[in-house]
């Protein structure tokens, strides 16, 4: 499979539905996604070191891939990404009843601070599942193998600054709800 002509078709989908744009960490306010890396760094003893570098973020509509990422370079995982994001689009519209910059607004306090910013963060726990479920199926649907286990160390290790306490309960939750368990 082309992963470029699959991350161009899907994209202009996104972009249809939801008026999603893609750029990069580093075309588009770098200085903001180097400061962000920085005080990650440092509030996660040095364990979240990709923000920049590895890590696709969603501010609105518009999704920031990786420092130095370009479409023309987008592999069969930046289209899972893709997909993630577009999870994340439609969720902030959501919050915001239709405005894209209310709903951001309104869902990234909750998604960082609610009811705690660690261990108990429900919102991005909550937030978090719902896309890596689309990712889940995404993978499926371009012929990988995705990992469930991946998924459930993300969501409670230091890349997403120890979302939720209990592995135990994340591991079931994806194991419910996606499928074609692996
Ligand atoms: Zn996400």
């Amino acid at each position: 499979m082309d992963a470029n002509a699959k991350f161009t078709e899907w994209y202009a989908q996104e972009r249809k539905k939801s008026g999603m744009r893609v750029t990069s960490k580093d075309q588009t306010l770098r200085g903001l996604w180097k400061t962000v890396d920085w005080i990650l760094r440092r509030i996660t003893f040095g364990k979240q070191d990709g923000f920049y570098t590895r890590f696709t973020t969603t501010l609105g509509r518009t999704v920031y891939f990786p420092d130095g990422w370009t479409i023309d370079k987008a592999q069969l995982y930046d289209c899972i990404t893709l997909r993630h994001e577009g999870r994340h689009i439609q969720q902030n519209l959501a919050w915001g009843a239709g405005n894209i910059w209310l709903g951001t607004l309104l869902m990234g306090i909750f998604y960082l601070l609610f009811p705690l910013p660690i261990y108990f963060a429900w919102f991005r726990y909550k937030l978090e599942r719902e896309a890596y479920r689309v990712s889940y199926y995404t993978a499926i649907e371009l012929g990988l193998k995705p990992n469930l286990e991946n998924y459930v160390e993300l969501l409670t290790g230091p890349k997403y600054f120890w979302t939720w306490h209990s592995k135990k309960q994340v591991r079931a939750w994806f194991h419910k709800n996606c499928r074609y368990n692996t």
